[in-house]
């Protein structure tokens, strides 16, 4: 699809789910590799060396908190001195947390903030001088169908997330008159560890079972009811490194299942209250028909919706 021999690639949380996914593919196009993440990583530089095609490839690991500027600062160091100037960024690393906005703990906020945006912003600030020398670079930001929409309870990761997507634009604008490209992806749900611990958390709340749980998430927003892969991520990403990706810049695409192509009234949930809404017709569902009045809504579906958590008047 695209031939990455010679040029050295960055993926930031590559130990694991979507990174460690990026990760291969982009090795498997020739591209040496710095890995980053926590966790064992002899099994991913192992994946990632396998599929490597080119005796020359080269596949390391930092183990940097992409929480802490001065540990990033010293992995764009290394990566530099060990493989060479960086040509390919993938800002990966993230992490969630669930809670409403008034018991979310301000230490999570903050390093949410930190892992999710702020290393974004190190590690482009730092790799760009020398994609800016070479004329070329590929930069492609990890965000989230949350960068674009919102769910209630994550309050840091939604903020976190929209900020990769305006901070991207910023450097695309930056960046426009070059051979460097900056770019968001925004996948719906993804089954990676880091969804994993929400169907869990799920299936415990509701006492159902795992399959159940992993359903009822998908049911709730990604329209095509089912999972979106590491794998067709990174496809994205290496079209987005290709020549047919030069135009593309600052732009936000998602791969979600058609997650955000839906309003939220028209909702598998929402669907469900058609009925129970004064005044809807049923084209309702598909946005088709005028929304109900504010009070008809309030009244009869919002606390159906959101139960006793909406709050009154709009
Ligand atoms: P994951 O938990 O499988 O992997 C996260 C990776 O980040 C791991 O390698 C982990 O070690 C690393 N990491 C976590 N904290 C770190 C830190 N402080 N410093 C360095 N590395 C750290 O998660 P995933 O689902 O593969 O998520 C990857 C990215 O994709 C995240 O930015 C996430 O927000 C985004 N995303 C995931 C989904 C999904 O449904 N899984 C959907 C949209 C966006």
């Amino acid at each position: 699809m695209v031939n990455l021999e010679g040029k050295v690639a960055l993926v930031t949380g590559s130990t694991s789910g979507i990174g460690l996914g990026i990760a291969r593919k982009l090795a498997a196009q020739g591209a040496s590799v710095m890995l980053n993440g926590f966790g064992d990583a002899e099994g991913p530089l192992a994946l990632v060396r396998e599929a490597c095609t080119r005796p020359s490839q080269k596949v390391l690991h930092h183990g940097a908190d992409m929480g802490k500027a001065a540990e990033i600062e010293a992995m764009m160091r290394f990566t530099v001195d060990a493989l060479g100037p960086v040509d390919v960024l993938v800002n990966n690393a993230g992490i969630q947390h669930v809670a409403p906005v008034e018991e979310f703990s301000p230490e999570k906020w903050d390093q949410i903030l930190a892992i999710n945006l702020s290393s974004t912003f190190h590690t482009t600030r730092l790799a760009l001088p020398s994609m800016r020398a070479r004329n070329w670079g590929r930069i492609v930001n990890v965000a989230s169908v949350h960068g674009l929409v919102a769910s209630a309870q994550k309050a840091a990761y939604v903020a976190a997330k929209h900020g990769v997507i305006g901070f991207t634009k910023v450097t695309a604008l930056e960046t426009a008159r070059t051979g460097v490209t900056c770019n968001a992806i925004c996948p719906g749900w993804v089954l990676t560890p880091l969804v994993q611990k929400q169907v869990e958390a799920r299936a415990a709340a509701q006492q159902t079972t795992l399959d159940d749980a992993r359903l009822g998430l998908l049911s709730e927003k990604q329209p095509s009811a089912e999972f979106v892969t590491p794998e067709e991520l990174a496809d994205l990403v290496l079209f987005l490194c290709s020549d047919a990706g030069r135009q593309i810049r600052g732009a936000a695409w998602n791969m979600d299942g058609g997650w955000t192509a839906q309003c939220s009234l028209r909702s598998p949930a929402a669907a469900r209250l058609r009925s129970s809404v004064v005044g809807c017709s049923p084209y309702f569902e598909y946005g088709c028909a005028p929304l109900p009045s504010p009070e008809a809504f309030a009244r009869r579906a919002a606390p159906l919706l959101y139960g006793a958590r909406w709050p009154r008047g709009w």
